[in-house]
């Protein structure tokens, strides 16, 4: 049996191609040596693969920024604005013309805007989104997979080049002008994509995975029929070429026939995700096809399950015969940190739960186990087996009192005392705030100051004690600067906080943090996502102190600021020992511990933060309703303990909303803010047509640039949002927190914004 790994993450063990193309942006590296730096990753990666004894090693699974944009250079896909750009370069394939579609481009008398990014299926991380004209032409700008695949060989490694297939690339992107057709766009592109295959094939390539994970969503039968002609012609332009079609976050379901019948050697499967899968697969699988088993989690780091994945692997080999199977990761590795190994403070992640995790060079490692116990070792096994008891019975994992506590969970808990109605009325009472209240999303400028304290704290230069004095005053200066400005809900401005899942993660039980777990977020950015290992419980407060003092300062309202059970789970590394659900219940009940101690402390307005509920959306819609019906319920377990006249807020800072909006509307929260400055109210008009019942805080100016908006344009936004709502539903405030922003930006926008709401009460 052959192992096969789809991808290998590229950001180098010590995030080393970051610092990199961040040195060469700024000036500060060469080219060269950029190109350098990547080129030893590459080696690194091979041979980390070839010593691990893969036999289909990745490559052109690297990347300087994204592997969608790379696709977009290999096939010209250059969007039309950047011609300007192009005509300047010496050579199309030169970085800087890469650069600039992921970044923008501002120099030369040029000013080019940055393809749009979006997020990958649903990982973390962030593709460049295609575009494509009517008149569209593809050639062969860059030959980054050959160079690749040539550059491997003369180290003595034969790779597997890996590309996104041509069905998802079209599907992946946009259409910039209507009636422009996929079935168009495909024919002029298969001869690209032919053409560079064959060059691999020259360059000595046997195998090439072409990555289609649109193959797991809901196709029509036009993107189906896409499939067909697109693999009849590659399979007819490259008879003796093998091509591995690799599919993963998702099961087939109806495209399992689709899948089987294109005239590929091999199809990778994910088992992971869709273990349930293979039965189907296996009855139709045509005679002399391959099968690629996706049996080690591309997308967690807990160690693989050997008996689980023997099971799998078992009953393929009966069905198809061992000599036909491959062993592989689920998905690319690319969503996985590094090494594990990297991981050597005890204290910041304790050997016991180390011993359970796997990152991506112990999942190679796995890969290569699993075979040779296939081959008899059967002491891997057991030492795998006793690993994973021990995990299952493990006290710190396990917490009767939590478990039970999700047990018994009923609708009343769910549920607020009363209907929004009456609700609405004891608030009115309780916050006497005027027409169009204003009031913003929670953060305040993260200066580099406030950074530092943090930064100081860590290293011990400074104490806890003088920490908390200095946030503490960057708070009273928060209060202070607000009333000054007359904003009618204050926050405290989150000055405490490295970042929103990060600070209840380092607080709850049941949570675990890693030195170098990073994976890529988009380009340069990587993320260390928290991990959750155990039962979640909140063992002391965690914003009470800081939410407590802030009121104490003033007679307004002062919003208590939390994340949300769905948004602290979706970006984090979560069990793979239970559902989801049953997680985010837990979660939700340390953030409900937490809303009823702020009550108890005096603050009357809560706001739960939701911005991951809708990334959170299975790829499939025929299982929307049942995640839904889940993420909903814990919002509603976190808040619903509050009394009446306690306003609950959330927040989503994004704007597609129509297709969810029912869901929106059972979390029955009080006030939801949320993003429509960019969309120019449009959104609100899903809510007014769903007659959505309660108060809506849609933002008035887009905090993602550092201008600042007139008091005009947002009066001509509120009188938008007035037409479709009832004036008493409408809060003024900006579309999402103000962290990323400057100080003197922040206070003219926010001055701005109170004299439109201002403006808006005067002419009721
Ligand atoms: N309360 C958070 C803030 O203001 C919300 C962040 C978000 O929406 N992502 O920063
Ligand atoms: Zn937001």
């Amino acid at each position: 049996m052959q192992t096969n790994v789809l991808g290998y993450p590229r950001i180098g063990s010590q995030r080393e191609l970051k610092k990199a193309c961040e040195a060469y942006w700024a000036g500060k590296m060469s080219l060269e040596k950029l190109q350098l730096t990547a080129r030893q990753l590459r080696r690194q990666h091979w041979e980390t693969l070839q010593q691990a004894g893969i036999d289909l090693i990745p490559s052109n699974d690297f990347s300087l920024y994204d592997q969608v944009l790379d696709m977009c250079l290999m096939t010209g896909a250059v969007p039309a604005r950047f011609q300007p750009l192009l005509d300047k370069l010496v050579s199309a394939s030169s970085p800087e013309l890469y650069f600039a579609m992921a970044r923008g481009y501002q120099k030369n008398g040029l000013d080019i805007t940055a393809m749009e990014m979006t997020k990958w299926f649903d990982t973390n991380y962030h593709y460049l989104v295609p575009e494509f004209n009517a008149g569209q032409q593809f050639r062969v700008l860059s030959t980054k997979c050959v160079d690749e695949f040539k550059e491997a060989l003369a180290l003595g490694i034969t790779t597997k080049p890996v590309l996104l297939g041509p069905v998802s690339f079209l599907l992946l992107g946009k259409s910039k002008d209507t009636g422009l057709h996929t079935s168009q766009l495909l024919e002029q592109l298969l001869p690209v994509y032919i053409q560079l295959l064959q060059s691999l094939q020259q360059a000595g390539a046997t195998w090439v995975q072409l990555d289609e994970p649109c193959l797991v969503l809901d196709l029509t039968a036009g993107q189906q029929a896409l499939y067909r002609y697109a693999y009849t012609q590659i399979g007819k332009a490259l008879p003796s070429l093998q091509l591995m079609l690799a599919t993963y976050f998702g099961p087939l379901q109806e495209n399992t026939e689709l899948a089987l019948q294109l005239p590929v050697q091999a199809l990778h499967i994910d088992l992971v995700r869709a273990p349930e899968q293979l039965d189907a697969i296996l009855q139709g699988i045509p005679d002399g096809m391959l099968l690629s088993l996706g049996i080690v989690n591309g997308r967690n780091i807990w160690k693989n399950d050997y008996e689980r994945s023997l099971q799998l692997i078992r009953q393929a080999a009966a069905a198809i015969g061992e000599e036909r199977l491959l062993l592989a990761s689920s998905c690319s590795l690319l969503h996985t940190p590094y090494d594990l190994d990297l991981e050597t403070d005890e204290a910041v992640l304790t050997p016991h739960i180390k011993s359970w995790m796997a990152f991506a060079k112990q999942k190679v490692q796995e890969l290569a186990e699993l075979r040779q116990i296939l081959a008899g070792d059967n002491s891997l096994l057991e030492a795998n087996q006793a690993c994973l008891y021990e995990k299952s019975i493990a006290a710190i994992v396990h917490k009767p009192a939590v478990k039970a506590r999700v047990e018994a969970l009923t609708e009343a808990d769910a549920t607020r005392q009363h209907p929004f109605h009456i609700r609405q009325q004891a608030q009115e009472a309780l916050l006497q705030l005027p027409l169009f209240p204003t009031t913003t999303i929670g953060s305040f400028p993260q200066t580099a100051e406030i950074r530092q304290l943090r930064a100081r704290l860590k290293k011990g230069d400074i104490t806890p004690a003088e920490y908390e004095t200095a946030i503490r005053a960057a708070i009273a200066d928060a209060v202070k600067w607000q009333e000054g400005l007359g904003l009618d809900v204050l926050v405290h401005g989150e000055f405490e906080r490295n970042d929103m899942v990060e600070y209840f993660g380092e607080q709850l039980e049941g949570f675990v943090f890693t030195q170098n777990g990073w994976v890529q977020s988009y380009g340069s950015r990587c993320v260390k996502p928290p991990v959750i290992y155990g039962d979640v419980q909140r063992s002391q407060p965690m914003t009470v102190a800081w939410s407590s003092y802030a009121q104490s300062l003033t007679r307004k309202p002062m919003k208590g600021m939390l994340t949300g059970p769905v948004t602290i789970l979706q970006w984090s590394f979560v069990r793979d020992d239970q559902p989801r659900a049953d997680t985010t219940l837990q979660i939700a009940l340390a953030i409900r511990d937490e809303v009823a101690e702020l009550e108890k402390a005096g603050i009357q307005v809560i706001q739960v933060d939701e911005p991951a509920i809708r990334e959170g959306l299975p790829l499939r819609k025929a299982r929307w309703k049942a995640y839904l019906d889940w993420a909903v319920r814990a919002f509603r377990v976190s808040v619903s303990c509050v009394k009446d006249e306690t306003q609950v807020h959330t927040h989503m800072c994004y704007s597609e909303f129509n297709d969810i909006i029912d869901s929106i509307a059972a979390m029955d929260a009080d006030v939801i803010t949320i993003e429509t400055s960019r969309s120019q109210m449009e959104l609100l008009e899903a809510f007014a047509a769903f007659r959505y019942p309660n108060e809506i805080g849609p933002g008035v100016y887009d905090i993602h640039s550092p201008r600042v908006p007139t008091i005009t344009e947002m009066t001509e936004l509120l009188e938008k949002a007035a037409q479709l709502l009832p004036a008493r539903n409408i809060w003024v405030n900006p579309d999402c927190g103000l962290k990323t922003r400057k100080w003197p930006e922040t206070e003219q926008a926010l001055r701005n914004m109170v004299a439109a709401a201002q403006e808006m009460r005067a002419n009721v």
